[in-house]
């Protein structure tokens, strides 16, 4: 049971959530969130820019909302992920 993930346990995941002061935010993201919507959105789902259509935004502000836990490994995947599509692109 001990080594069983909190999934496994209970069959759902839990966070403990826990307001904090603007001055202690260290993971800010969301100033160019990616969406379907243009009115709402910065970026398209593949993080090119709505507006402009060879611009790409790769850091952590595609993300919508922060999430409940670090985000630098998504960041790095969403890169990874949008660099291979544009690199597939190129070559096609
Ligand atoms: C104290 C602290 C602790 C953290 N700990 C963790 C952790 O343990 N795990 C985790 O996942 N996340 C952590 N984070 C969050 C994580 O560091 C950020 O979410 C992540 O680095 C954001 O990546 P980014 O590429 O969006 O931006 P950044 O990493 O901030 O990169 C932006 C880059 O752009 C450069 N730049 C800015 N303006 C210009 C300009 N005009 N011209 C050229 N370059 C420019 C900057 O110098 C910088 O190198 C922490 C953040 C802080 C502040």
């Amino acid at each position: 049971m001990l080594n069983k993930s909190p999934s496994q346990q209970f069959g759902f995941y839990f966070f403990i959530v826990k307001q904090v002061p603007l001055s202690a935010v260290w993971h800010q993201v969301g100033t160019c969130k990616f969406g379907l919507d243009p009115q709402t959105t910065v970026l398209d789902l593949n993080c090119r820019t709505h507006d402009v259509e060879n611009l790409y935004v790769v850091d952590g502000s595609f993300f919508p909302s922060m999430g409940a836990v670090n985000p630098t490994l998504t960041i790095i995947a969403n890169a990874l992920r949008v660099s291979d599509r544009l690199k597939n692109n190129y070559e096609s």
